[in-house]
């Protein structure tokens, strides 16, 4: 695996790159605009060229585009569903634009509809993306960690969601360790590990999961609680991380960490931390 953070894009689109280079990124996540905004204004071509240049200039392997925090794609609310695929759209279509590999999305909470039709909501936003806005840019489906009536706790739910998708080929998943961990399932075992791996490639298949989002978890297994920590300080723990970062059916593979942050420090201790953990590399105890 490869690892980076999530970086802000306070001071602009290419500063962010700089940014994530300065902090030894090998990839890296943003989001295309105000993660509590709805508004999306074209992105000034000025701003995209400079951040492609700033993407050449630098080591990053992987750019992952996040969708921000209000869309709802599952919701059962006509008017906040059209409003939540649109901005998914414009989203998308940033992401596009700034050649990004990977453009991450949340499935959303059903609320107390019927889940089979929210599941087919989701799939549906999908379609409609992909087909008002052509792209090689990767549509990720995120597992969550299935508080309330959120769905995609269930692993089974995103093999339920891509199987009603048309273009396969266009879209893929990103595994949440926090969200999977919360959601009840058994990171810290190797045994736990296997189910997990196997219950993806049944679902979707191993090789369409392309992002990990690395995130130590505050809440137990099964608590349900979105809370992110630092690496090695949540309850999954360095024990458990060692066992995600060497697993042979992640090779090659992008992990992204959205963990908090007070300064840098903090980005460059979680950088360090999770490589420390590579077997073969800078190991504290040599693995
Ligand atoms: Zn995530
Ligand atoms: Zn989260």
């Amino acid at each position: 695996m490869f690892f980076g953070l999530h970086v802000s894009i306070g001071k602009g689109l290419a500063r962010a790159v700089q940014t994530a280079e300065a902090l030894t990124c090998e990839c890296l996540q943003i989001f295309a605009g105000n993660p509590r905004g709805w508004a999306r204004k074209p992105l000034d071509e000025k701003e995209v060229r400079r951040f492609q240049s700033a993407r050449e200039a630098s080591s990053i392997k992987k750019v992952a585009v996040h969708l921000s925090y209000l869309p709802n794609l599952a919701s059962a609310d006509a008017e906040l569903y059209e409003k939540s695929v649109l901005a998914m759209g414009e989203d998308y279509r940033r992401a596009v634009s700034l050649g990004a590999d990977y453009f991450v999305v949340h499935p959303g909470a059903g609320g107390d509809g019927n889940k089979e039709e929210a599941l087919e909501k989701v799939a549906k936003g999908i379609n409609t993306v992909l087909t008002e806005v052509r792209g090689e840019t990767l549509i990720l489906l995120e597992n969550q960690a299935g508080g309330g009536t959120e769905l995609a706790g269930d692993l089974r739910d995103l093999g339920l969601i891509l199987g009603q998708v048309k273009e396969a080929a266009r879209t893929g998943i990103c595994l949440d360790t926090c969200h999977a961990y919360a959601a009840g399932y058994e990171l810290r075992t190797a045994q736990g590990l296997a189910e997990v791996w196997q219950e993806v490639e049944e679902a979707v298949g191993l090789d369409r999961l392309y992002l990990l989002h690395l995130n130590d978890c505050l809440g137990e297994k099964g608590s349900h609680l979105d809370r992110h920590t630092h690496i090695g300080e949540g309850k999954i723990g360095l024990a458990g991380f060692k066992l995600i970062v060497n697993h042979p059916a992640l090779i090659g593979r992008a992990g992204v960490m959205e963990t908090p942050r007070s300064s840098d420090q903090d980005d460059l201790r979680n950088l360090e931390m999770i490589r420390s953990l590579v077997a073969g590399g800078q190991g504290q105890d040599g693995q």
